[in-house]
């Protein structure tokens, strides 16, 4: 991720906002460049620290299934391009090994969310899907039609309605589609073998299968788009009435097929299409959730990660899968030079029967009130960090929300500090003052070539 300054202290959000710097999408904290290698035996202590500690309160599941048609031009997720024969029951069949070793930690607990996430995970037969699901229920003593969000994430051209179909009958109840655009020849040059005639069909088809909350993802500065035809693919969103719809900005992100090909990101003008996503979707009943997100009410959302942005665990099972939990945050390996490779490490430590963690950090009690802040500064609960921490958020980050007053970014208002219309359009650039030396420092060192 690209950072603002040399430290957190020298940012300027003045002068970023008047360069028109648009800062990465921040998503997760620590980013996951902060991660670093470490030993399996000590990442395994903090884990059980963090269960012991947080046995009585609900979790989050995560499933990753690193698979796509191909691998889109701006996308650093881990993922493999699948083959035609791509044995899909051999991966479950990991699942289910590592979903086993996790059983002592965590049977029993409620779960809240339940994200098949990728990756593709639509390109899987569902059959799978829903034995992988299945074991699940099977060994933490969960029910899926209890838990309140079971999502799959799909590619268009994975599903026809049909598949939609069985996917809905074995308990999914949000899909969330990746469109990106409804520009043909954007989606052609992400990377794409569908046009949108497809994947409109697909929405609709998902609209009307029975899922209780269907998202739209979107991104805005691809392929020189101006910010007129920007309008028109939010104009073309609008007409399907989907609960969900998320505008992500374009970050150009190192070993991408983007960056490699020396692409640039459109500085000032992607505030304008921020701006444009914001203001279409809003005057249409939205209700904007996040800096990114928008959704109808009482229809719409992302409860996973609403959840983990109000403090809760999630716990990232499969190859490259993230967990995010109370003491410490993980990765199971990740890969985009050698992505097979990756996979292959996965495959041999979950048969030789060890941990498929690979790097994490530990979290002290400064990181975690930093992240308590940076996830939940939209609409930060600052009662919550107080019973959380016992201490005041405003005293522990006097300086940071100082600026930010000064700045008109937030409004402190008894328990709440809440950023305001300009905060958000700014967030990710706002929420790097709060980031720690420490973190700074892991993420200017990470090596891209991994
Ligand atoms: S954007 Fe989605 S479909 Fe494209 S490579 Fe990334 S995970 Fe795969």
């Amino acid at each position: 991720m690209r950072l603002l300054a040399g430290s957190p202290e020298k940012i300027d959000v003045e002068q970023l906002i008047a360069d028109g710097t648009q800062g990465d999408y921040i998503y997760m904290y620590p980013p996951r460049q902060a991660y670093r290698e470490m030993p399996e035996a000590s990442l395994t202590e903090h884990l059980r620290t963090s269960f012991a500690e947080t046995a009585d309160e609900p979790l989050n599941l995560y499933v990753h299934f690193p698979f796509c048609r191909q691998i889109c031009g701006f996308c650093n997720l881990y993922s493999v391009p699948a083959s035609q024969q791509e044995p899909f029951a051999d991966y479950v069949d990991l699942l289910i090994r590592e979903v086993d070793q996790w059983v002592e930690w965590i049977a029993g607990r409620r779960v809240d969310t339940l994200y098949l996430g990728g990756g593709t995970p639509s390109l899987l037969p569902v059959a799978e899907l829903d034995r992988c699901i299945e074991h699940i229920e099977r060994t933490l003593g969960v029910c899926r039609d209890k838990v309140p969000e079971v999502a799959i994430e799909v590619a268009p051209d994975t599903v026809d309605r049909t598949k939609l179909k069985d996917l809905h009958r074995v308990g999914i109840n949000r899909v969330n589609l990746g469109l990106q655009t409804t520009s043909d020849d954007g989606l052609h040059r992400i990377g794409r073998r569908h046009g949108f005639a497809l994947a409109k069909e697909r929405i609709e088809d998902a609209l009307s299968t029975g899922f209780s909350n269907v998202c739209v993802d979107l991104i805005y500065g691809l392929a020189d788009q101006s910010v007129d035809q920007w309008r028109g693919i939010v104009e073309d969103v609008l007409r399907f009435g989907a609960p969900t719809v998320c505008a992500y900005p374009l970050t150009l992100r190192p070993n991408t097929g983007f960056a490699r090909r020396g692409m640039e990101v459109p500085g000032a003008s992607q505030y304008e299409r921020y701006e444009v996503a914001r203001d279409l979707l809003t005057a249409r009943g939205y209700v904007q959730e996040t800096h990114v997100r928008y959704v109808i009410a009482g229809r719409g959302g992302y409860q996973q990660k609403r959840n983990h942005w109000a403090g809760q665990d999630i716990l990232g099972i499969g190859a490259g899968a993230r967990g995010y939990l109370r003491h410490c945050d993980y990765r199971n390996g990740y890969s985009i030079r050698r992505r097979r490779d990756a996979l292959d490490a996965y495959r041999t430590r979950i048969l030789a029967g060890r941990r498929p963690y690979v790097q994490g950090i530990p979290l002290s009690a400064d990181e975690r009130m930093r992240r308590y802040v940076i996830l939940g500064l939209l609409d930060l609960d600052l009662a919550g960090f107080t019973t959380t921490f016992g201490a005041d958020a405003t005293v522990v980050f006097a300086d940071q929300i100082a600026e930010l007053r000064r700045l008109g970014m937030i409004d402190v208002r008894g328990a709440t500090a809440r950023l305001t219309r300009d905060g958000r359009k700014y967030r990710d650039l706002l929420v790097q003052l709060f980031f720690s030396q420490q973190v700074w420092d892991r993420v200017t060192e990470f090596d891209y070539l991994e």
